[in-house]
């Protein structure tokens, strides 16, 4: 019989599988795919995952090495995990082994066995009493009983020093038989038996019910369903409702959330709901922590999975439905390594595992009402917010030859005084962090140049630094200007502490809060400032995206939009959807208790065609139009994109590279008979140089995937293999949302 060949994945980013033979002592027969090995590579040992046992390799058997060491004795992977990773690092055209690096917890990847922790318990042993005679000279020893038998379920080893219990005392007490020790799995969480729920369900309204009963009748077979719901409409309480449904069926729920979203008060509305064991799994758990959830949901002992995008990977022992909320949002998509979008690796996991998918969003992505406009997906709409609340009115304030102070026009601060006096709050968003966006010599035009980016390094006068959003590179600001020494330089535009500071001054009456990345970097701080704003006092709140996201601020009537026009004539064909969503979105935090909302929209393109169809007829509307114009030039949804790109230290290899690969391609497509791809490029990207690097891509558009994916499959082993590839850095992104 030939030696068996172990073929594995491993931590590389080569798109190729790597051969061994087993461990010394290991019969090949208890050798199952998932299985992890500890193997040597080059001048390391590392782990890698077993794919496959087969009885021939293409390397001379006197080259193999042995694996070092069997870690499992069964594969840790469940085989949908498994199936999920290997359909993900085909589609993504990724490494498998690197797939598989993202996809499982830190700890995994790293050999640690994949079984939940065990742990001594220290308990009292029947009939043991404190008054025992044997202690009566041992007062320790006593107090140590007593202390113990105030815990029912036995006191965790790691938790004695907590306790102040002494080691030895416990020996003795231990050899005496009054104590036991039990060792059991440390996180094993007993839910308390009886109903799921901890506190009475709303009743529905009348589009809740519709959605929610369409939803409960497929609950038992794959199928899409996109819960289109107004914000505030009452989306969070249908998913809590259908959940509710796949607990009774004994069975597990997987609730991803953007990362911004993953608040407090998302976790909270779980708890108070629900007696169910609840995983959560988010970039702030450490990697014990995340093994743990990881383990708990494998073995069918947590109910409720709630994670952000990796989480996606998360193996069920017994999965009900997977909802994804916000589904329009872009941190769904990795936009480094492995460049899956979790929304459609949700669709494909559910197809595999014949589960039910729910997408919820006010403002669905154009993919996903695209699919429900072709049938594919069950679209369930909520026009209605729940409860009293009313929806926003727009209004497009046209700033066309208005002087603006700090970005502000005279009748908008004029709206904001009438807000504050009747006692309500203003939330003004704009999508610039910083004091502002450049800084300028007024004598001869200087502007504050990144030296390694080809974009202008942001003024933040607060810490009086400029900083480059896209490198991270800061400098002092200059005093006069470096090309004429002009001392008369000046901020230009408005950012978010520029937009601060003027309302603190126009408003001196009333507090100014602003969110965003700078001022909640620090822990507790963005809690602070929420707690300051529920307290319900007239107050101005400035901030980015951050604030169109997850928060409630019921006292806030007036939402002012300071620019909205970056979204109307952009490069990059998705910045319209995506202004629309943020406006959509930043608007819903508006007005949801009695008062209703106003929004106010500056901008210089007030007949926009888009923008007008927004704020008249709603998203909807708005989306229809954008799907026709996406129809018409030919773009996503209507065709498929896959992107290349390099870059390098010296001007010019990108491109080399690009060209090399663009001829392969080329010459493939003839060779395989493949038509409806076009080759876009190489061009520049459109910020060319970024940390000091040079940069270029080759876009692929194509109106039918299987010939994309045909091309990709036989492509990328060739540009991995082109002499110029060693001077670049390249990636390939499929379905990439980002053009640059
Ligand atoms: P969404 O997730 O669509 O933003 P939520 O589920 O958070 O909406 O609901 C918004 C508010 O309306 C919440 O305070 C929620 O408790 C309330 N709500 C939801 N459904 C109902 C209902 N059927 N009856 C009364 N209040 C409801
Ligand atoms: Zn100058
Ligand atoms: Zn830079």
């Amino acid at each position: 019989m030939p030696q068996p060949i172990l073929r594995l994945a491993l931590p590389s980013p080569l798109r190729r599988l790597f051969d061994y033979l087993p461990p010394a002592s290991v019969p090949p027969t208890s050798l199952q795919p998932g299985m992890r090995l500890r193997v040597p590579f080059g001048r390391r040992e590392i782990v890698g995952v077993l794919v496959e046992v087969v009885d021939h390799s293409a390397v001379p058997e006197a080259k193999l090495k042995p694996a070092l060491e069997l870690l499992d004795t069964r594969s840790p992977l469940p085989p949908a995990l498994f199936r999920l990773c290997l359909w993900t690092a085909q589609y993504y055209q990724h490494s498998l082994g690197d797939t598989f690096s993202w996809a499982l917890p830190v700890l995994l990847r790293q050999g640690e066995p994949a079984e939940a922790r065990q742990e001594r318990f220290w308990h009292v042993t029947d009939g043991a009493r404190p008054e025992d005679p044997r202690l009566s000279r041992a007062p320790r020893q006593r107090e140590a009983l007593r202390t113990i038998a105030q815990h029912p379920h036995g006191v965790a080893h790691s938790l004695l020093t907590q306790l102040e219990l002494s080691k030895d005392s416990l020996d003795l007490l231990l050899q005496k038989g009054l104590l036991r020790i039990e060792t059991r799995r440390s996180h094993q969480v007993q839910r308390h038996q009886g109903s799921w729920l901890l506190q009475p369900e709303l009743p529905l309204n009348q589009e809740q019910r519709a959605a929610f009963e369409a939803i409960r009748a497929g609950l038992n077979g794959f199928q899409v369903s996109l819960l289109a719901g107004v914000t505030g409409s009452g989306k969070t309480e249908v998913y809590l409702q259908l959940i509710h449904q796949v607990l009774k069926a004994g069975k597990q729920a997987l609730v991803l959330i953007p990362e911004i979203n993953l608040g407090p008060q998302t976790l909270a509305r779980f708890e108070k709901r629900f007696n169910a064991r609840i995983a959560l799994l988010h970039s702030n758990v450490n990697d014990r922590e995340r093994l743990d959830a990881w383990l708990a949901a494998r073995d069918g002992e947590a109910d409720i999975i709630i994670g952000t995008r990796s989480a996606l990977f998360t193996p069920m022992k017994s999965p009900g439905l997977i909802i994804l909320d916000e589904e329009h949002d872009a941190s769904y998509k990795q936009q480094e390594g492995l460049r899956y979008h979790a929304r459609d690796l949700a669709i494909v996991r559910a197809r595999q595992e014949n589960l039910p998918v729910l997408l919820g969003s006010a403002t669905p992505s154009l993919e996903s009402l695209h699919n429900a406009h072709s049938g594919r997906y069950a679209l369930l709409k909520l026009t209605q917010r729940a409860g009293d609340a009313q929806a926003p009115r727009f209004l497009r304030l046209d700033v066309k030859s208005r002087p603006l102070d700090s970005g502000i026009s005279g009748p908008l601060q004029q709206a904001m005084a009438q807000t504050l006096a009747a006692g309500q709050q203003v939330l003004v968003f704009l999508n610039r962090r910083g004091f502002a966006p450049s800084l300028l010599c007024h004598d001869c035009g200087w502007l504050s140049q990144c030296p390694r980016c080809d974009a202008r390094m942001t003024l933040h006068q607060r810490h009086n630094e400029l900083r480059c959003h896209h490198c991270g590179h800061t400098e002092r600001p200059p005093r006069s200007c470096p090309d004429c020494t002009s001392v008369d330089l000046r901020p230009v535009g408005t950012g978010t502490e520029r937009a601060e500071e003027r309302l603190g001054i126009i408003f001196p009456d009333y507090p100014v809060l602003r969110i965003d990345r700078d001022s909640t970097s620090r822990k507790g701080s963005m809690e602070q400032l929420l707690a300051t704003i529920n307290r319900g006092e007239p107050c101005l709140l400035v901030g980015t995206q951050m604030l169109a996201k997850g928060h409630h601020f019921p006292r806030v009537t007036l939402v002012a939009i300071l620019d909205a026009d970056g979204g109307l004539f952009s490069a990059d064909f998705r910045a319209s959807e995506r202004m629309a969503q943020l406006i959509v979105q930043v608007a819903g935090r508006a007005g949801r208790a009695e008062e209703p909302g106003k929004v106010i929209i500056q901008t210089h393109l007030a007949d926009h065609p888009l923008l007008v169809q927004l704020t008249e007829q709603g998203y909807f509307a708005f989306a229809d139009q954008a799907l026709s114009e996406r129809r018409a030039a030919g773009l996503p949804p209507f065709s498929h994109l896959a992107l290349l790109r390099a870059e390098a230290t010296k001007s010019g290899q990108a491109e080399e590279f690009l060209d090399h690969a663009c001829h392969e391609a080329e010459q493939l497509m003839a060779q395989l008979g493949l038509s409806g791809i076009e080759l876009l490029g190489p061009v520049p990207a459109p910020m060319e140089r970024r940390a000091g690097r040079f940069r270029a891509q080759l876009l692929l558009q194509a109106n039918a995937r299987a010939p994309l994916h045909k091309l990709m499959s036989a492509w990328l082993p060739m540009v991995e293999q082109l002499p110029s590839s060693r001077a670049v850095r390249w990636s390939l992104d499929i379905d990439p949302i980002d053009l640059f």
